[in-house]
């Protein structure tokens, strides 16, 4: 029982619509694992249920053998592109000082050990020159950056990245994907919803494949088949070779 999460039978619905069915799944720390499906298959959803952000009808989710309040500083969230105002006016270096909060005790100000800090993120992602710039004059790439350097600041063992690639440049996704597996080889737990097929292989250790119910978890070697990829995203033979995923 040395998981470093586990989640068992968690069933979510909104307003009656069950967006998630008796998903249970486990996996040990040190791993990157990829979150796919269709859309609408409840990818956020599950991100946010773990998180304790939408309610869960049913179910049992535990990390490092603790509820999610008791391991919230440990958690770093990157939510998807299109739920982020990124004209609300703030500057680089302040979203990044942002991660540095979970740490601080109550009424604390970030001083010059958590500003260092927040620049030294801000070196790893390569986007130290615009650390005085406002988060809305960065393209998708650059945004996407700054808000793993932000999630870098939390120092978390765990972190929740939806759909970090998407709308973003090669070389993002590279310097993004580095740090994934930097992360990794420290023995953090990292969870990364994904939508290409073709990627998964190469990217992640383990997958989770779900719509609406789970339609596997595990190495990515054994769960990530082209029959289970069908089932889960519904299609027939000959669409599936569109996808990109080896079958
Ligand atoms: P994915 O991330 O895989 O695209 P989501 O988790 O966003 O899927 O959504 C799963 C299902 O739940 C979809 O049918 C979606 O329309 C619905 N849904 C998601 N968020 C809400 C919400 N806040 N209120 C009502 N329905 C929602
Ligand atoms: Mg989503």
């Amino acid at each position: 029982m040395n998981e470093a999460i586990q989640v068992k039978h968690l069933n979510v619905s909104y307003n009656g619509n069950q967006a998630l069915q008796d998903v249970s799944f486990s996996f040990d720390k040190g791993k990157l694992i990829g979150i796919v499906g269709p859309n609408g298959a409840g990818k956020s959803t599950l991100m946010k249920a773990i998180l304790g952000l939408v309610p869960k009808d049913g179910g049992h989710i535990s990390m490092n053998q603790q509820t999610i309040k008791e391991v919230q500083t440990s958690i770093a969230y990157v939510p998807q592109r299109n739920h982020i105002d990124w004209d609300f006016p703030i500057l680089v270096k302040d979203t990044v000082l942002l991660g540095t909060y979970p740490h601080l005790g109550l009424f604390k100000r970030p001083g010059k050990k958590e500003k260092k800090l927040a620049v030294e993120c801000l070196e790893k992602v390569g986007m130290q020159d615009f650390k005085n710039r406002q988060i809305s004059e960065l393209s998708g790439g650059q945004q996407q950056r700054v808000f793993l350097a932000r999630a870098l600041a939390q120092q978390a063992d765990f972190f929740f990245l939806d759909e970090p690639f998407v709308g973003i440049d090669a070389g993002s996704e590279e310097v993004i994907m580095k740090i994934l597996s930097d992360l990794k080889a420290e023995g953090k737990t990292i969870f990364v919803v994904h939508h290409d097929l073709s990627k998964i292989e190469s990217y992640f250790d383990d997958v989770i494949m779900v719509n609406k119910k789970l339609y596997g978890a595990g190495p990515v070697q054994q769960v990530f088949h082209s029959d289970a990829v069908k089932q889960c995203f519904h299609i027939q033979s000959p669409a599936a070779e569109g996808l990109g995923v080896s079958i």
